[in-house]
């Protein structure tokens, strides 16, 4: 039902950004009669999951390689969001997830059917059969846990002990695999090196940490997802998911507004009250979400609120600022393409090398899964590496008359160089890349912090080492009257993580109200 338009319209929740984060609060709020107003800075909807067009193509932002939209178990995050608003994306699997270019020309791609995977790690390290396969089965044994658990906020005491009290033996393997890394695991089954170096990479190309700081309960998630949803990629594009949330959202009488920066929150005797605009305009409602980091919403946007510092200090003691990216999108004709070639690449030319800016490069060609994202005979291609946001920032000048910062003619020169540096590694994907990819644009760390509006662009809260994911923020805050939704929530970074957030967030506004 499409409610009325008037002017009279009060939002009773603002959701402040409509990245996935704030799209499935919105929604899940929506579904249950909330009148829902979301903020977006940007024309588009998505944020880290959006998309822009240019020279025939359309381009991901950032996500390409998705979970969460399966349809066995509990953790298809993504596909849940929409179904609150009865939407759907049609989806094409990866048959191999990511096909690995690694030192010593080894070549490792992990297939969704997962005895194959484990074969072809098994041919490359052959003595460490027994220990691939412990090490696999525990990640496998601890995801069949969390896929029949439904997802609950740690802090909704009552749904824990309902959990608790109909599942005690999957709670107890929960908590086991929370409090254990990924690296424990590893450190117990397996001893080549190289292979302990490839789970850290296999752990870095999605948390940016290495086995170490990962949690087994998060890494279980892909590690066995990978093999029974999948990884899928949406026809039309990864932003079809925003594009389709924000529709349902409007459907059910919740708005979106674009072009609406949100300068500050306004308080009220301590309390989250609405927002004020950069055009100056005010708007109340009871509740509002910040789908912003963490560092924007409490060291920008509410920052006036006396317990800001406190939450900023208690997030940089948790967790680690990640870096940024640099991006390269561009095309490629079809028959430059080798015969075979997969979505999705990760390349790494130097086993020290992964966890360092530039040191490692993802690759995607959406474009394999769905032509219409290229031009005809083309496709296009989006590869990244992370970035330091300062060695950017330091090639920009403040004009001297206050305002914004302008670029420096280094600041293009360093872009060509980064473009250089990136198809160079893209030649382990595609031959002669550096001639056969033509470079359509190049987006640096600042390019996110703009676009996405993000500080210092990055990619948001690493867990520090040691498995502290479980203490990661639930939705609330420190802050009465305000919650927060996406990757600065538990679970994290990620298309499903920052959904799961956002349905939780929602969850917990409807238990308050
Ligand atoms: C290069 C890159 C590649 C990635 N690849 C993958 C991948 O393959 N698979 C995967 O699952 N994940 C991937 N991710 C991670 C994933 O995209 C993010 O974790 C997720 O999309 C973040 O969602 P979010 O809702 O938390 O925040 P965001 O996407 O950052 O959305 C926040 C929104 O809020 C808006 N906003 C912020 N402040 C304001 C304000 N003051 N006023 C109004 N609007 C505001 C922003 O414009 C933005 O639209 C990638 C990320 C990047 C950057």
């Amino acid at each position: 039902m499409t409610a009325p338009r008037s002017d009279s319209w009060q939002p009773e929740v603002i959701v402040i950004g409509s990245g996935i984060g704030g799209l499935a609060t919105a929604a899940r709020l929506a579904r249950h009669g909330a009148r829902v107003l979301a903020l977006e800075q940007h024309s588009v909807p998505g944020g880290s999951a959006s998309h822009f067009a240019r020279a025939g193509y359309r381009f991901d932002v950032g996500a390409s390689l998705l979970y969460g939209l399966g349809t066995e178990g509990t953790i298809n995050f993504v596909a849940e969001a929409l179904a609150e608003v009865g939407e759907a994306v049609e989806t094409r699997r990866d048959e191999v997830q990511i096909h690995y270019h690694l030192p010593d020309g080894l070549e490792i791609r992990t297939h969704y059917d997962r005895e194959r995977f484990l074969e072809e790690l098994i041919r490359h390290f052959p003595s460490e059969r027994a220990g691939i396969r412990a090490f696999y089965d525990a990640a496998m044994a601890a995801y069949r846990v969390l896929a029949r658990v439904p997802l609950i906020a740690l802090d909704d005491i009552a749904g824990l002990m309902r959990g608790v009290a109909t599942a005690p033996l999957d709670a107890l393997r929960m908590s086991q695999a929370a409090l254990t890394t990924l690296g424990d695991l590893a450190r117990r089954h397996i001893r080549d090196a190289r292979l302990r170096r490839f789970i850290d990479i296999e752990t870095f190309c999605w948390a940016l940490t290495g086995a170490d700081a990962t949690p087994l309960v998060n890494a279980a998630l892909v590690f066995g997802d990978r093999h029974v949803n999948g990884v899928r990629y949406p026809l039309g594009g990864c932003s079809v998911i925003a594009e389709k949330l924000a529709a349902g959202i409007e459907r059910l009488g919740g708005r979106i507004r674009y072009g609406s920066r949100v300068l500050a929150g306004l308080l009220d005797r301590g309390r989250a009250r609405g927002v004020k605009l950069a055009s100056g305009e005010t708007i109340t409602a009871r509740a509002v979400v910040s789908n912003a980091t963490a560092w924007d919403t409490y060291g920008r946007l509410f920052k006036e609120h006396p317990l800001a510092g406190v939450a900023l200090r208690e997030q940089s003691l948790r967790y680690a600022q990640a870096d940024s990216f640099t991006s390269l999108f561009g095309g490629v004709a079809v028959e430059r393409l080798p015969a075979e070639t997969v979505v999705h690449h990760i390349v790494v030319n130097d086993w020290d090398a992964y966890d360092k800016p530039r040191g490692m490069l993802f690759v995607s060609l959406p474009s394999l899964h769905d032509a219409s994202l290229a031009p005809p005979g083309y496709h296009n291609v989006h590869a990244f590496m992370v970035d330091r946001y300062d060695d950017w920032a330091a090639l920009t000048q403040r004009a001297a008359t206050g305002g914004g910062a302008r670029r420096t003619p280094g600041y293009r020169a360093a872009k060509e160089a980064a473009a250089r540096r990136m198809l160079s590694l893209l030649e382990r994907v595609i031959p002669d890349a550096s001639e056969a990819v033509q470079v359509v644009s190049v987006g640096t760390p600042l390019t996110n912090e703009r676009y996405l509006a993000r500080t210092r662009g990055t990619y948001g809260p690493l867990l520090r080492r040691g498995p502290d994911v479980l203490l990661k923020p639930q939705g609330g805050s420190l802050i009465r009257g305000l919650y927060c939704a996406g990757d600065s929530c538990f679970p994290g970074q990620g298309v499903p993580s920052v959904a799961a957030s956002g349905l939780s967030c929602a969850d917990r506004i409807l238990r308050a109200w």
